[in-house]
């Protein structure tokens, strides 16, 4: 019906013959307005399938447009493109400049992602900062390549955040996936795959999904699958690399390294499962393992009149969980093992990924009595003024910087000023991965205190350990292999 303000209005009619009753004698016609009824419909429906943030499709919408995309691809001769858009950063806006910023941020991208496709393709959002783009089989449309630079283009422009007075420059890792004889389901699970090498390979790019990611992907998650198993059925065990005063050849504490004894494939690196175990978060149950195996047997050397101090290697996760100091304040009281007779090494990177935090952290963990050192020391990006910050005890650095020591003058140099820098502010250096005579003769002629690697000693097991206390016991002073 047409309302007198000239608008249709949607009703709902009811008739009512009432044409022998003597008091109507007529037809009797109800009607409700249902206007506002169904525009809640509308309303609804599109909520259903739209992202409340930026009015982009959702999942579900995508999944639907995904589907008549692919069917039309089969009838004619195209292919579907599909490219998962990922923010890099994102998160680190949302933290520190607040969700109003964020979620301008996001507002902005979907804006500027709908700039660079035509109308018959579609722009969603999965959710988080995952965006996705689905490019329609018309086969004049752009190459799926060209379009993924371009929005890398025009992602890369400066946004500007009023709410919190910034102007940030985002970049995006981006997966591309081309479909026509598979599922939707495949489509966007290759899409999801190049996504993940293409952050893998360093952010800021796109990755075209080869077969082979797939084939990777499946050793990863086999992998997986096999080290949650292997927490509950405590595959793992410790290695001991000692560390060695560089001028009285003492003993100065030993560092405790993971091994995975993995049911077939032997006996697995860090390198090979670590990893996998910060991003599936398993690394917080394995380090704390870890934690109280090295404490137990730190006490249990202590016992039989080897007291030697014990390094333990903490990751970036369980810097960042809130358990941690916890954790070590039991593992301490279990073993009885003397507080400082416990060194916590965390790599320079996992400090820097957040400094604010990292130092609160530190400083709870400073305060039960432990010693902290910082580990791979010259490959993070640290600056002098945070390490001032830091309550360090020791700077262990980086093998890379000790390999070129001897041939050159630019490494020699580097340890010379680190070694400098330790002085100034009262912190132990301790010179990784020394393998040649050639290169522990120049690092006492740099002064480096303490040093670690192959020409004293690799991993050992206990027993090996216990061999080389000895034997370093009978060598030297009988209060050798004191922290
Ligand atoms: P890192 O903490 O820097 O440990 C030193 C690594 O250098 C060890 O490798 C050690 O075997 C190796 N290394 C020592 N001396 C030499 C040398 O002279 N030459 C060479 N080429 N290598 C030397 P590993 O045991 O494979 O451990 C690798 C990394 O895995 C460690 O580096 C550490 O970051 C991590 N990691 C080991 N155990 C744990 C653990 O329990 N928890 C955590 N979160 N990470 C661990
Ligand atoms: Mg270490
Ligand atoms: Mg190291």
């Amino acid at each position: 019906l047409r309302h007198r303000d000239g608008s249709k209005r949607a009703c709902e009619v009811h008739a009512t013959n009432l044409r022998d009753d003597p008091a109507w004698e007529g037809i009797v016609l109800n009607i409700w307005d249902l206007s506002e009824r169904k525009a809640l419909e509308e309303r609804l429906r599109h909520q259903a399938f739209h992202d409340a943030l930026t009015d982009l499709p959702n999942r579900a919408l995508i999944l639907d447009r995904a589907e008549i995309m692919l069917a039309r691809a089969r009838r004619g001769s195209g292919t579907v493109a599909a490219l998962f858009v990922d923010l890099d950063g994102f998160k680190h806006v949302n933290d520190t400049l607040g969700h109003a910023a964020g979620d301008r941020l996001l507002e902005t991208v979907a804006g500027r992602l709908q700039s660079v496709v035509r109308a018959q393709d579609t722009v969603g959002r999965l959710g988080g900062d995952e965006f996705v783009l689905l490019l329609d089989p018309d086969p004049s449309n752009i190459p799926p390549d060209l379009i993924a630079q371009r929005v890398l283009d025009v992602l890369h422009q400066p946004v500007d955040l009023p709410e919190s007075g910034r102007t940030v420059s985002v970049s995006a890792s981006i997966g591309l996936a081309i479909g026509r004889q598979g599922s939707v389901d495949e489509l966007l699970r290759d899409a999801d795959f190049a996504l993940y090498e293409a952050k893998r390979q360093g952010r800021a790019s796109y990755v075209l999904f080869e077969a082979s990611m797939q084939i990777e992907a499946q050793d990863r998650l086999a992998l997986e699958e096999e080290l949650q198993r292997a927490v509950g059925l405590e595959q793992f065990f410790l290695l001991y690399q000692p560390t060695f005063d560089l001028y009285t050849n003492r003993v100065t504490g030993v560092e405790a390294l993971i091994r995975w004894q993995h049911p077939a494939r032997g006996v697995l690196a860090p390198d090979a499962f670590i990893p996998i175990a910060e991003q599936t978060r398993l690394i917080v149950p394995i380090g704390r393992w870890v934690l109280q195996e090295a404490c137990r047997q730190a006490a249990a050397w202590d016992e039989a009149g080897h007291p030697v101090g014990m390094s333990v290697n903490i990751s970036a996760h369980q810097l960042a969980q809130d358990g941690l100091q916890e954790d070590v304040e039991r593992v301490l009281a279990q073993s009885g093992l003397d507080p400082a007779t416990l060194t916590l090494e965390i790599t320079e990177t996992a400090l820097m990924l957040d400094i604010d935090a990292a130092t609160v952290r530190l400083k709870a963990l400073k305060a039960l009595g432990v010693r902290i050192a910082i580990d791979d020391f010259g490959t993070g990006h640290s600056s002098l003024a945070y390490l001032r910050k830091f309550p360090v005890d020791t700077l262990k650095i980086d093998r890379s910087f000790i390999s070129g020591i001897a041939s050159s003058d630019a490494a020699a140099a580097i340890i010379s000023t680190l070694v400098a820098l330790g002085k100034t502010l009262n912190i132990e250096t301790l010179a990784e991965g020394i393998e040649q005579p050639a290169q522990l003769e120049k690092l006492q002629q740099e002064h480096c205190g303490q040093g670690q690697g192959f020409l004293f000693a690799r991993p050992l097991d206990v027993p090996g350990i216990e061999d080389f206390l000895e034997a370093v016991d009978t060598r030297s002073a009988p209060t050798a292999a004191i922290r």
